[in-house]
């Protein structure tokens, strides 16, 4: 994504450089009606920073030939949006808009006249510019830009996490991360430490109820024996579990947040979702899911591998106590509503530590599944 965009290169690449991806392709070579008597306008160098392509730009225009300034001025105008600089963005588009340029230059343009003012905070006033644009955009930039549109008429659906992530320096200044289904979740990222992008999540599916309010929350364990705290193992075990999850016909994965042995919290379902982790339909409503990764609970029926109980790592529960407390915290969660998953139905889940640690937590204690971790694994 990094290698300068060719000549004549496709829309989608083009647009790819208001998110910073790619680096400003050159103008066109004129076609058609006539020859280009300029030799040809070399590419910025792809390395370069946006505000270092700008400036090259910049001092490119004077010897431009009419047409290739209005690609230039197109180029620039998405620099400056990069940038964060919507009323020099707003020129070079307006610049674009009052020659005449064929149709997927005009939306570029307007796509980025719609785009300055969520960056002034004003998306009413870009939403036109935005509708203009879908008569020329291909995707992705047309996704995106649907989305944006739905998302300040309050109408958005389902979004992946991705697309928010992108979108996310547009929503922000709007005030329209709350709007965003999902967002909360992908964009605050307060609660998690590693995002669904970061794991790769596959989209949630449409398949699942509303949440209502939190009021309480369950702790798991995942069952599946885990020994590496890596990173990359912790995202490769929770696109695995979401595969089995999804398999079973499920929307996503069941769960709101995992905990990995290291001690991150990795996001799952968004909070925007009611989970499937604790049972029935009235089990999961208002019920925030948190699984530890690893097996607490010895399941030889399942063969030598999973013959052996696991025990939490101490860096697992102090993150199951933050993130408990955050929770907690921003749901107004009364410590009388953290539970196991046993309490809901029969099972052996989460295991006995985790149960102690509930247990103490719905008493007001703090420290006891901790400790109870640490003396079995002997830290
Ligand atoms: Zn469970």
């Amino acid at each position: 994504m990094h290698v300068p965009a060719p000549r004549g290169a496709s829309l989608a690449g083009l647009l790819l450089l208001a998110c910073g991806l790619a680096a400003c392709a050159a103008p066109r070579p004129a076609q058609d009606s006539f020859i280009a008597l300029e030799p040809p306008v070399q590419s910025p160098p792809g390395d370069a920073s946006a505000a270092e392509r700008l400036d090259w730009w910049e001092a490119q225009l004077p010897r431009l030939s009419s047409d290739d300034r209005l690609e230039a001025r197109l180029c620039m105008g998405e620099l400056y949006l990069e940038l964060r600089r919507p009323e020099e963005a707003r020129y070079a588009f307006y610049e674009v808009l009052g020659a005449s340029v064929s149709a997927r230059e005009q939306a570029r343009a307007e796509r980025g006249l719609g785009l300055s003012e969520f960056l002034d905070g004003q998306p009413q006033r870009g939403l036109s510019h935005l509708e203009n644009s879908l008569r020329g955009l291909e995707a992705p930039a047309a996704e995106e830009v649907r989305f944006l549109i739905a998302t300040v008429r309050g109408r958005a659906s389902e979004a992946d996490a991705g697309l928010i992530a992108r979108m996310d320096p547009y929503l922000k200044p709007a005030g329209l991360l709350a709007a965003a289904p999902m967002a909360a979740a992908a964009s605050k990222g307060s609660l998690a430490d590693v995002s669904r992008t970061q794991w790769k999540a596959q989209a949630m599916r449409a398949n699942h109820d509303p949440m209502s309010k939190p009021y309480r929350l369950t702790v798991h364990h995942t069952a599946e024996p885990l020994e590496s705290d890596a990173l990359a193992s912790s995202c490769a075990e929770v696109r695995h579990i979401q595969s089995m999850h999804v398999q079973q016909g499920w929307a996503d994965v069941g769960y709101h947040f995992f905990i990995d042995r290291a001690g991150r919290i990795l996001e799952g379902r968004s909070l925007d979702a009611q989970g499937a982790h604790a049972g029935n339909s009235d089990a999961n409503r208002g019920n925030v899911g948190i699984a530890l990764l690893g097996n607490f609970v010895p399941q030889p029926s399942r063969g030598p591998a999973y013959a052996k109980a696991q025990v939490p790592t101490t860096a697992q529960m102090q993150a199951l106590d933050r993130l408990t407390d955050a929770l907690v915290a921003r749901y107004n969660i009364s410590t009388r509503e953290i539970w196991a998953h046993e309490h809901f139905r029969e099972t052996e889940c989460p295991g006995p530590q985790l149960r102690g640690w509930a247990d103490a937590r719905r008493a007001g204690r703090r420290s006891a599944g901790t400790s109870a971790a640490n003396a079995a694994s002997g830290k």
